[in-house]
């Protein structure tokens, strides 16, 4: 049986894409090879990255101002590579803690800088996001993580910034419109809600490119894969491979509007059931509830392993929570139907009427 995959990443594909995907890794367009096996300079990849790149300037509707690169080692390392690109020695930059992965951003500037907490929610579990603070404009840049996906926060409005903005935007990146001038450098791990695991999708201002005028190794220098089209070394082929399929899809479904509309009918249908629901509540600040996942518990403890049991006979995956949250995260990304989260919300109602 084909499962309900709600899990947080790795996480679901559409159905279309891992069809095409699988086809060519056995013969990838007429080729008589695999996409597994063609060289990374050959005519016919070049084709896959040259439209992975112009449908993530479509999609995003910005212009070539910034650069699109395609990078590996995943979100983790964009850490490190945006402080040491961006931020020049002595100088500060500013972050807001939201959670794990803004902590794990913020350890990694602090070897290349100052960096300046601005807000946290650290002592609330994270469950909301900080929003009154002073963005100095001495910073080099204010970092943001703009959906956390442990806890099921996330921004929906970004703050007006004196200095650019770098974002975290691993596990909402294109399940909304937003506007790319306002940023100057996002990122986002692929495997949340763009393809799958192994390539990292960057968008970067390209006059910030070198603004902290360090000497970095080769394979740490945006500037170096901007001159080389993302192909300095071999790129993660097959998964760029994927994310162009998944930004065709995107582009195929409307766009960044029409996604969004999916994404917050998707969510209300899972967020009106948790408040309607006496045997279910939500963890995070209602303002601050994020699209994408879902975070939930049981009101009486108890019952978390016969939900989970209930909800795997239905063949609900991938649900349990974060263990830093505890009881039930449901991440529903771009790829996520509306049955699927309607199979959930029905056994919720299931699990209400046995057990209330
Ligand atoms: C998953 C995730 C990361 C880490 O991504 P990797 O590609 O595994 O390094 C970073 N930030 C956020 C918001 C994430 O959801």
């Amino acid at each position: 049986m084909k499962k309900h995959n709600f899990s947080a990443g790795p996480a679901i594909l559409p159905q279309s894409v891992m069809q095409e995907a699988s086809e060519a890794c056995i013969e990838f367009n007429g080729m008589g090879m695999s996409i597994l096996e063609i060289s990374h300079r050959s005519k016919q990849f070049d084709a896959v990255e040259l439209e992975a790149r112009q449908l993530v300037h479509e999609i995003g509707g910005f212009d070539d101002r910034f650069a699109v690169l395609f990078l590996s080692g995943g979100a983790s390392t964009q850490f490190a590579l945006a402080p040491m690109n961006l931020l020049k020695e002595g100088e500060k930059a500013a972050y807001v803690d939201t959670g794990v992965w803004a902590s794990k951003a913020i350890k990694e500037a602090k070897l290349f800088g100052k960096a300046e907490v601005l807000a946290s929610s650290k002592d609330s579990n994270y469950s909301f996001i900080p929003k009154s603070y002073d963005i100095p404009s001495d910073a080099a840049y204010l970092h943001l993580t703009s959906n956390n996906t442990i806890y099921g926060t996330q921004l929906h409005e970004f703050p007006k910034s004196p200095v650019p903005i770098v974002c975290d935007m691993s596990s909402d990146m294109y399940s909304r419109p937003f506007d790319v001038e306002q940023f100057g450098l996002v990122y986002a791990g692929a495997q949340k809600n763009l393809g799958a695991a192994g390539v990292t999708i960057v968008i970067v201002r390209k006059d910030l490119i070198g603004r902290s005028e360090r000497q970095l190794p080769s394979m740490f220098d945006y500037k170096l894969h901007l001159e080389n089209g993302s192909m300095y070394n071999t790129p993660p082929v097959f998964s760029l491979y994927v994310t162009m399929l998944t930004l065709r899809w995107l582009k195929e479904q409307g766009g960044l509007a029409a996604i969004q509309k999916h994404n917050e009918s998707k969510a209300a249908i899972l967020y009106n059931e948790i408040d309607a629901n006496p045997l279910f509540k939500g963890t995070v600040a209602v303002e601050d509830r994020s699209l994408m996942n879902v975070c939930f518990l049981p009101t009486n403890a108890d019952h978390e392993a016969p939900f989970m049991e209930m909800a795997k006979a239905a063949g609900i995956d991938g649900i349990k929570g974060h263990r830093s949250v505890g009881g039930f995260r449901a991440s529903i990304y771009n790829a996520m139907p509306q049955s699927s989260v309607q199979v959930l919300v029905d056994v919720m109602r299931e699990f209400a009427q046995k057990n209330g």
